[in-house]
């Protein structure tokens, strides 16, 4: 979806429209504390899911795996804050507040993502209805990832501004973590199209000067 351009031993740039091979965005994740590896596996999925209708694919690493972050993607910062797991008889309850925020500087938005566990998990667990255990660690995971797609759509475009769709209303609520399947409407992701590919042409020149 982006092009990235050459340079030639001479030091002349040229401007072939390549295309790049690899991920467009990448994401680095780190947790307070052990996560349950499913639920993180669903999230992961869920994010990859979400943002493939705008055609971008996703990487993922968590900072104990080793491995080189790909040159020319989007790379953001991901701290999944509390306990990232459904554990039966869980009693916490849901309270108000950010499921995940953007960290910002000087009103610009940085590429640090925070995701807050224990919130989202009291939300789906309050809402689980008769689902087995296995399905609810499967929606946690689900949430998780939309709470991400979502916070990633503010990165991306550098936009505080919300849409209409499920995923990227002013408010997301146990409704919309808990549907089966949720997408950005057209109209976003176009605007997300545009934004991934504006933000990969600095990245692709930075990258071979
Ligand atoms: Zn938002």
């Amino acid at each position: 979806m982006r092009s990235a351009a050459v340079i030639v031993a001479t030091g002349v740039l040229l401007s072939y429209p390549l295309t790049l091979v690899g991920e467009d965005l990448f994401v680095l994740a780190a947790f307070d504390r052990s996560p349950d590896t499913a639920a993180v596996e669903h999230m992961r999925q869920e994010t990859a899911r979400i943002f493939a209708d705008t055609g971008a694919t996703l990487a993922w690493r968590t900072r104990t795996q080793p491995g080189i972050m790909p040159p020319g993607a989007v790379r953001v910062t991901l701290q999944l804050h509390g306990s990232c797991r459904v554990e039966p008889n869980m009693l916490s309850l849901a309270e108000d507040g950010p499921m995940g925020w953007v960290e910002s500087y000087g009103g610009e938005m940085l590429s640090l993502i925070d995701v807050d566990c224990d919130r989202i998990s009291a939300m789906v667990w309050q809402n689980r209805g008769t689902l087995p255990l296995p399905l609810v660690v499967r929606a946690f995971g689900r949430a998780l990832g939309r709470v991400l797609a979502h916070e990633l759509y503010h990165y991306v475009t550098q936009s505080p501004a919300h849409g209409a769709s499920d995923l990227f209303r002013p408010v997301m609520t146990s409704r919309d973590l808990m549907l089966p399947d949720v997408r950005f409407e057209p109209a976003e992701i176009e605007v997300l199209r545009k934004a991934l590919s504006a933000r990969g042409e600095p990245l692709t020149c930075r990258a071979i000067s």
